[in-house]
């Protein structure tokens, strides 16, 4: 199998004719935790939309997982988990409905079922609360019951679109403690977010973006290299802005 899980050629995306991702490339291997850091606004959800088949791209192609996504969507579809930034959960289920539902949507069923849906709640730390209703839990463990409906069937790529805005620094820890892990049992993970201090954390390359474009793309090091002139201890936040001549929290919406 191809070391190579996901590449964009030439990508883009244009809303009343005016590109939001504009002739993206980029390439993922097989173990990445790979960043897309970028402020709001930047086109991060635009790709990540196009890249789970959810946008139709303008032009350019997306090769997932040695597949076109939009061509062999079902082929590719149930080895990704998407986590969106909008919350997929239902109030209305119980925590162990919600997983079991998205769950069983990729064909799992029976005993892998039940199996699977007690395993994902044990993996966001939810599972004594699997009887309660979604819509009473706080910010974070709706953030981290998506999680679990994402990933019973054991994909191959997940991908998580801001998954800590929002939400208090104890659910935001755990969540990145969560990928990490994952990411430790082979899973190739894609975060995308505006804050470098995450990205920094956990992600073993990052791609800046800006206005639909990436403008650099590499490990932190090698970004501050780009940069730095010799200095020591420059910050993703200073990359940004000698790159972009804006800053990365102030432009945050
Ligand atoms: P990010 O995830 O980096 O915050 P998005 O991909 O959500 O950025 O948005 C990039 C740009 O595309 C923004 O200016 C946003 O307003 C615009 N955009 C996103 N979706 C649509 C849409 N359906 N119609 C028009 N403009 C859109």
């Amino acid at each position: 199998m191809s070391d190579i899980i996901l590449k964009t050629m030439d990508l883009t995306k244009k809303y009343q004719n005016k590109a939001v991702v504009d002739g993206l490339n980029i390439e993922i291997k097989r173990g990445e935790i790979f960043g897309l850091l970028g402020p709001n606004g930047a086109g991060k959800s635009t790709t990540m939309n196009m890249i789970c088949s959810i946008v139709k791209p303008t032009a350019g192609s997306i090769e997932l997982l040695g597949k076109n996504p939009w061509k062999q969507k079902r082929e590719v579809i149930h080895r990704i988990g998407y986590i969106p930034q909008d919350l997929a959960i239902h109030g209305k289920l119980k925590a162990w409905e919600n997983v079991e539902l998205f769950t069983s949507l990729y064909g799992i069923k029976g005993e892998e079922l039940k199996r699977t849906v007690e395993e994902s709640l044990e993996y966001v730390g939810l599972l004594e609360k699997k009887n309660e209703f979604a819509k009473n839990f706080s910010g974070g463990m709706k953030r981290r019951l998506n999680i679990a409906c994402a990933i019973g069937h054991q994909p191959d790529l997940l991908i998580f679109d801001e998954p800590t805005v929002g939400i208090d620094p104890q659910s935001r820890n755990f969540i990145l403690e969560k990928i990490k892990e994952s990411n430790k049992k082979d899973t190739t993970v894609i975060y995308t977010s505006h804050y470098m201090e995450e990205v920094e954390a956990i992600c073993t390359r990052i791609a800046i973006m800006d206005n639909g474009k990436i403008i650099a793309c590499g490990t932190s090091k090698e970004l501050k290299e780009l940069v730095s002139n010799g200095e020591e201890d420059i910050t993703l936040e200073e990359v940004f802005l000698t790159l972009t001549g804006k800053s990365l929290r102030d432009s945050i919406g």
